[in-house]
């Protein structure tokens, strides 16, 4: 594909915030090849181009772009890739991704099922069930005993099988638009400068969800694993290109226990406890709930005042049902993207934006296709949140105004004001709403080959 991304905004950007002159190398510039040809640098040692988005503050975002050759990992199977995120060395690293990359499965590549994890502890689904129904254990604790020390046992045999850390200075890719990795529970922890390009992310299934009398008013199963998770001071991340889906194990197709549905997901892309500098671009997020948490606390003490800092830009979200994204303290550029909703969408619908506790939202000229059935007063969600920027946002084509809409069917202590405390400055070209859809199709997601030796 070949969208230009403008650099107008690099000088500016560049004048805020210090960008190494690695950083500056456009990704889609072109190189001498040694035969004097020209050629596109292939997509694992392209970087993160200036002035797009909170990626390109600080140090910028180069991943492994620079990798030497023996520092290029091509993997098949879980074995391949899990000895490339391990091997040592803080140099650059790139990772190719061929085919499908199943994570629960054994060593020797053998499928493993939630009852192979489950074997030796002592869980059963069905005596967990059992034991803290309500009617017989009642909704007043978290559930304590025999069978949730088993769960606990089961869900730490899955965890240590499908959660895989991404290492700093790394860039893993898709060696073709039909690579993936299924069932996994990325992270990228403690670590800085990650590129995540040209990957399908699916299901992350938690064998194990528990129960939770005490969550809302109902009660509520919850699950452990996001695909992609960006937490612990994690900074200078650029995830592009990529698909992060349930499909096909949607969550219609789990069964209710206790009157709540049996939640086996949990989030998509999370940025949680003090991680920052974060740009998310042109990707699939399809068929999930709860997609992007950024601040999962409300408190102070855990690093994350100052930042939580994500721009998401060009992305396409189809049938998401809520937090795309929701917010706390951090400034989060959000513009560009086209949010699209099926009137027979397989999750139900909640909202978009998510103002949360001291949150900084700024979401400019974004496409919402919808149906007749969401009011524009529903894209907002509010979780104490004070301010808001919406501008040049349409819905079905027509300009609207999301604050303004939120706010007259709000309650009087739940008002948003506009967020006048910052200016997105790091950005590429900005395109009008109306020309976003279009803009957006075919190009989000996969699309890539990754170059030769392989
Ligand atoms: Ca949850
Ligand atoms: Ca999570």
């Amino acid at each position: 594909m070949r969208i230009k991304r403008s650099l107008a905004f690099a000088a500016a950007a560049a004048a805020l915030v210090a960008v190494p002159a690695q950083a500056n190398a456009a990704p889609e510039s072109s190189q001498s090849s040694p035969t004097g040809q020209t050629a596109q640098q292939p997509v694992e040692r392209q970087v993160l181009p200036a002035g797009d988005g909170w990626a390109s503050a600080g140090a910028g975002t180069t991943g492994g772009a620079a990798a030497s050759p023996e520092r290029v990992f091509d993997v098949h199977n879980r074995a391949g890739l899990l000895a490339a995120l391990a091997a040592a060395g803080t140099e650059p690293r790139i990772i190719r991704v061929h085919g499908d990359i199943s994570a629960n499965s054994g060593p020797d590549g053998k499928a493993l099922t939630c009852t192979d994890y489950a074997a030796g502890t002592g869980y059963s689904l069905e005596q967990y069930l059992y034991d803290y129904d309500p009617a017989r254990y009642g909704t007043d604790q978290e559930p304590a005993g025999e069978q949730e020390s088993a769960r606990r046992r089961a869900a730490a045999k899955q965890a240590a099988t499908i959660r895989w850390d991404i290492p700093g200075n790394t860039t893993i890719v898709g060696a073709g638009p039909d690579s993936s990795i299924t069932g996994a529970a990325l992270r990228i922890n403690r670590a800085e400068n990650v590129i995540f390009r040209n990957l399908t992310v699916r299901d992350a299934a938690d064998c194990f969800p528990a129960w939770d009398p005490t969550d809302g008013a109902t009660g509520n199963w919850n699950s452990e694993y996001d695909l992609l998770q960006i937490i612990n001071g994690s900074k200078n991340v650029w995830v592009d290109h990529s698909h992060f889906t349930d499909a096909p194990n949607l969550d219609n197709l789990q069964p209710t226990y206790f009157g709540r549905p049996y939640q086996v997901h949990d989030g998509a892309v999370d940025v949680t406890n003090g991680s920052d500098l974060v740009t998310m671009s042109y990707n699939r997020f399809s068929d999930h709930d709860k997609l992007l948490l950024i601040g999962s606390t409300d408190s102070t003490t855990r690093g994350d005042v100052g930042k939580l800092r994500v721009t998401i830009h060009h992305n396409s979200f189809e049938n998401v049902g809520q937090r795309a994204p929701r917010v706390r303290f951090g400034q989060v550029d959000v513009y560009n993207n086209h949010f699209v909703t099926a009137a027979g969408s397989p999750v139900p619908y909640g909202y978009t934006f998510g103002a949360g506790f001291d949150s900084h939202i700024n979401a400019e000229a974004n496409a919402f296709t919808l149906p007749g059935n969401i009011p524009a007063s529903a894209i907002i969600g509010h979780f104490k949140g004070k301010v808001i920027t919406t501008t040049g946002n349409t819905i079905n084509g027509k300009h609207v105004d999301l604050r303004a809409a939120y706010n007259t069917a709000a309650a009087a202590d739940k008002q948003l004001a506009e967020d006048t405390s910052w200016t997105p400055t790091l950005r590429t070209q900005v395109h009008p709403a109306q020309a976003v859809p279009a803009l957006l199709k075919d190009h989000v997601g996969p699309v890539f080959t990754a170059g030769d030796n392989h």
